[in-house]
C-alpha cells in the first residue's frame, strides 16, 4: 500500500463544499495516480472514500473528490492538473437526489412506481458522471434503482456497440465504477444512433418492457425507477429518439444537462407532467477529443476479454466453422422507396437480418452472440429483440477452409450459433 518510491506527494487541504480535481495523463507510458483521504469525509462521484487507503488512477482518469465537511487528501505522483474549485453544482445535483428521494417515499407509501429518469445533454457535459451520483446516493440510502445505458458509444456497462440495464445494489467502486454483474445487453452494432435509429428505439422499447416486467414483480425494483443515460446526439433522429424513450419508459422526470434549447424543446413536446429540469454542467467536465473516446471504447472491449485491473481474464482463442454458425448484420442498406417490394416500408429493411458470408473483410469485427433458440427460419423472428449472451471478436478468416478464428471469453464451443456482426472493430495487440 506504500506509494511507488520517488513519487512525489501533494497535500490538499480542502474547505467545506469544495472538490478537488485531478487528470492523469493519457497514452501507455502515463504513470498512475494514487489518492488518500487524510482527515475528514470525501466523496469521488458519490461514492466515499475511505480514510488511510490509497486509491488508484490509471492514465486518462479525470476525477473530481468533493468534500460536504472539508477534508484534506494527498496526492502521489504527478497528475497533468490538479486545483482546487469552490464553483461545482454539487448542491444542486444532491437537491436533485433528495427530490427523487421524496418521490420514491412516495411511491413506497402509495403503492406506486419511484421515479424513472433520464439524463440528457450533449457529449461531454457529464451525464455519465451525474447517473453514477444518482444511483450511488439512492443505493446509499437502501433503494435498488436500475442503470439504464443507452449510450452505444460510452457505454459504462457493456461493451461499445449495445444497450444495456443493470440492477444497481452497492454505490460504484472509487477506481473501477458499478460492480457488473448479469446486466441485460442488446445489440446495437455501432457508436451512433443514427446509424440505424429504428433498430435504436425499438432496442430503448425492448428495455423499457423489460423494466415494466421487471418492476410488476419486483416491489424494491419498481420504488427504486431507473436512471437513464442517453447519447450525447440532441438535434434531428436524436432528439426524436429521446423523446420516443421518454414515452417508451414513461418517464417522470428529465434532467437537462447544460442545454436550454433542448430543455425548451422537450418542455414543449414532453407530456406537461414530465418534470423537465435544467442543470448546470460541471466545470469539472473535460472535453474529450475523438481519439480519446475511440481509446476508451477499444479499452472497454479488452477490459471485456482481459479484465481489469487486478483481475485478469484470459480469453480463450479457436476456430469456428462457418457452416456452424449463422452470422447477421440488423438492417439492410436503405433503398429508394419506389424500389421496395409490395407491402414493405423503409422501417421493416433496417431491422431486416441480412445474412453476411463470412470473408477476409469479417476479421477484427466484433460480434455479438445472440441469445435466441439456434434454429432455422423460423427461428430468424425475434433475433433482433433478444439480448445478447456474450461476445467474440474475429481475429483470422481462412475462405480456403470455410473456418474463422475468434477470441472468446469462454472456451469453445459457442454458447449460441447465431452472430450479430457489428461495425466496430478491435485488433488484439497483446
Ligand atoms: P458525458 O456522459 O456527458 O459524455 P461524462 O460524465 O462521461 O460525460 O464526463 C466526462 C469526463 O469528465 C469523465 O472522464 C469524468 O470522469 C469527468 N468529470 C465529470 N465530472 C467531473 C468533475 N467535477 N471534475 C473532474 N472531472 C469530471
Amino acid at each position: 500500500d506504500v506509494p511507488a518510491a520517488g513519487k512525489v506527494s501533494t497535500r490538499f487541504d480542502l474547505e467545506k463544499e469544495t472538490e478537488l480535481r485531478f487528470e492523469v495523463e493519457a497514452g501507455e507510458a502515463a504513470e498512475q495516480v494514487e489518492l488518500e483521504l487524510l482527515t475528514g469525509m470525501a466523496e469521488v462521484f458519490g461514492s466515499e472514500l475511505n480514510r488511510n487507503k490509497k486509491y488508484t488512477f490509471g492514465a486518462g482518469s479525470k476525477i473530481a473528490v468533493f468534500t460536504w465537511q472539508g477534508c484534506s487528501v494527498n496526492l502521489y505522483g504527478k497528475p497533468e492538473v490538479a486545483y482546487v474549485s469552490k464553483d461545482t453544482p454539487m448542491l444542486l445535483y444532491l437537491n436533485t437526489h433528495a427530490a427523487l428521494e421524496q418521490m420514491r417515499k412516495q411511491a413506497e407509501r402509495d403503492n406506486e412506481r419511484g421515479p424513472r429518469v433520464m439524463v440528457v445533454g450533449p457529449t461531454d457535459v457529464g451525464k455519465s458522471t451525474v447517473c453514477r451520483l444518482l444511483l450511488s446516493y439512492a443505493v446509499r440510502v437502501g433503494r435498488r434503482p436500475t442503470l439504464v445505458e443507452l449510450d452505444v458509444g460510452q457505454s459504462g456497462v457493456s461493451v461499445p456497440g449495445t444497450v444495456s440495464a443493470l440492477c444497481i445494489e452497492r454505490p460504484a467502486d472509487v477506481e473501477e465504477g458499478f460492480s457488473v454483474q448479469a446486466p441485460l445487453v442488446y445489440h446495437f452494432g455501432s457508436t451512433t444512433p443514427g446509424t440505424n435509429i429504428k433498430l435504436y428505439n425499438k432496442l430503448t422499447s425492448c428495455l423499457a418492457e423489460v423494466f415494466s416486467q421487471r418492476c410488476e414483480v419486483n416491489r424494491k425494483a419498481s420504488v427504486g425507477g431507473c436512471i437513464i443515460n442517453t447519447c450525447g446526439w440532441v438535434k434531428g433522429s436524436g432528439y426524436q429518439a429521446l423523446v420516443h424513450c421518454a414515452s417508451a419508459f414513461q418517464v417522470d422526470v428529465v434532467l437537462v444537462l447544460d442545454h436550454e434549447r433542448l430543455y425548451n424543446e422537450l418542455k414543449r413536446d414532453l407530456p406537461h407532467f414530465v418534470r423537465v429540469v435544467l442543470l448546470p454542467k460541471s466545470g469539472g467536465v473535460v472535453e474529450r477529443s475523438k481519439e480519446c473516446r475511440r481509446d476508451a471504447r477499444d479499452e472497454k472491449i479488452r477490459e471485456y476479454f482481459y479484465g481489469f485491473r487486478g483481475v485478469s481474464f484470459y480469453p480463450f482463442s479457436f476456430e469456428v466453422r462457418f457452416s456452424d454458425v449463422r452470422i447477421y448484420k440488423i438492417g439492410a442498406p436503405s433503398i429508394p422507396d419506389s424500389c421496395l417490394p409490395l407491402g414493405m416500408s423503409q422501417d421493416d429493411t433496417q431491422l431486416k437480418l441480412v445474412p453476411v458470408t463470412p470473408g477476409r473483410d469479417l476479421t477484427y469485427h466484433v460480434l455479438s452472440v445472440s441469445s435466441a433458440e439456434d434454429g432455422e427460419e423460423g427461428a430468424r423472428k425475434g433475433i433482433v429483440e433478444s439480448p445478447v449472451c456474450g461476445f467474440i471478436v474475429v481475429t483470422y478468416v481462412d475462405t480456403q477452409t470455410q473456418v474463422m478464428k475468434v477470441l472468446s471469453p469462454a472456451p469453445r464451443p459457442l454458447p449460441r450459433h447465431t452472430l450479430l456482426i457489428m461495425d466496430i472493430r478491435f485488433m488484439d495487440m497483446k
